[in-house]
């Protein structure tokens, strides 16, 4: 406690004063043990970094400015050029991109691998593979991989696991209890909580995370700054009580989107029509508020008709906020590859916020409505 203060100062600073010569020398010596500059350490992210570190139950963790860069630091800790990665396919957009694009000019190669088995994973493995990158659930169609397998597999071959578990926060699930090496998320959703902040977390054991921090974390110097360190610590605050009330809602919406006639299938792991609900309730202990759905559109005109139509669910990307959001999967292919026959093409992903969910429902209803009338 600071000054007798219940809510946590912000520690705005971007140095540190040393009184000596000697103590300057320390900490230069070794910055993971002082405060000398907020690239490093900041007390604000230090309160936050030790909750987080506690959440995840993992040694040590670091915060960063996004969970791109959480993703960035753990993957470039863990390779060098000629490495060979293995990911579950269709990883989050911009962790493919890191794989593709940057570690590719490096001679870094990536095998994506269906992980629904674990064998898949095996089987891609080469002697050179120093990573194997994984989602569980992913967050379009929430396909899971058995991480206490994986995790068994990769010690087998002395291979460093990668989990992101934005999908389920520390609350839901805690991979590194599962043996996951390094696990992260994107803090901008649930941790944040109100669609303010864009953030990552990034947990590990100590020796790890310390290499990190010596190195990626200084030299990339996407830290968080300390007032976003401070509304994530705010966030935090009530983190159980929101994914308690929007996974409780998240029920109510998908079976109003069961009942109807609307929707051809709604795909939830929590959902015993989920083909992984076993894996699911084994290793996750809720799946909060983010579902898709495949909507009975005949056409592209209804899929936009529907999603115009809503009133109060506000398309936009993200999710974790208290507003409930949707984006459809068209609005990320062009209108002439677009094919009502691909139930793919018919996705729509909702974020049940923290609404009543009669709120969102006769939403939902009255944009069915509209995409009815709206013909084919
Ligand atoms: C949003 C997201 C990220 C990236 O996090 P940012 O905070 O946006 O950088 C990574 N993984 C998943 C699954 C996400 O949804």
């Amino acid at each position: 406690m600071y000054f007798n203060a219940v809510a946590p100062p912000i520690m705005q600073t971007s140095n540190f004063v040393f009184k000596t010569v000697e103590e300057m020398r320390n900490a230069f010596k070794d910055e993971y043990s002082t405060y000398l500059y907020s690239r490093g350490l900041n007390p604000t992210v230090d309160m936050l970094r030790k909750k987080l570190a506690a959440l995840d139950e993992a040694e040590d963790c670091l915060v960063f400015n996004s969970g791109a860069a959480a993703i960035f630091a753990a993957v470039l800790a863990n390779v060098k050029c000629g490495d060979h990665i293995v990911s579950v396919s269709q990883p989050y957009s911009w962790a493919q991109k890191t794989f593709d694009v940057i570690l590719a000019r490096f001679n870094i190669t990536t095998t994506y691998v269906d992980g629904s088995d674990i064998v898949n994973f095996e089987k891609a493995i080469r002697p050179n593979t120093t990573i194997i990158y994984l989602e569980s659930p992913n967050s379009w169609d929430y396909a899971l991989q058995d991480l206490q397998a994986a995790a068994l597999l990769a010690k087998k071959y002395n291979i460093i696991t990668i989990c992101d578990n934005s999908y389920c926060t520390p609350l839901y699930q805690k991979p590194i209890l599962s043996g996951i090496d390094l696990v992260l998320q994107s803090a901008t959703k649930y941790i944040g909580g109100h669609s303010d902040t864009v953030a990552g977390v990034l947990s590990g054991s100590s020796a790890m995370i310390t290499r990190i921090f010596n190195s990626e974390y200084m030299n990339i110097g996407s830290g968080i700054q300390p007032f976003n360190a401070w509304l994530l610590l705010r966030g935090l605050r009530t983190l159980p009580a929101r994914m308690d009330r929007i996974s409780e809602t998240a029920l109510k919406v998908i079976k109003f989107l069961q009942s109807g006639s609307d929707v051809e299938k709604v795909i939830y792991p929590f959902d015993e029509s989920f083909n992984q609900f076993a894996l699911a309730k084994k290793q996750m202990k809720g799946a909060g508020g983010l579902l898709t759905f495949i909507i009975k559109a005949a056409t592209l005109q209804q899929v936009e008709t529907f999603c115009n139509s809503l009133q109060h669910i506000l398309m936009a990307v993200s999710w974790g906020g208290y507003e409930s959001l949707i984006i459809p999967k068209a609005a990320g292919m062009s209108a002439e590859t677009f094919n009502a026959n691909i139930p793919e093409h018919r996705m729509i992903r909702l974020y049940v916020g923290l609404e009543e969910a009669g709120y969102i429902i006769d939403d939902l209803q009255q944009a069915f409505n509209k995409m009815k009338t709206a013909g084919n």
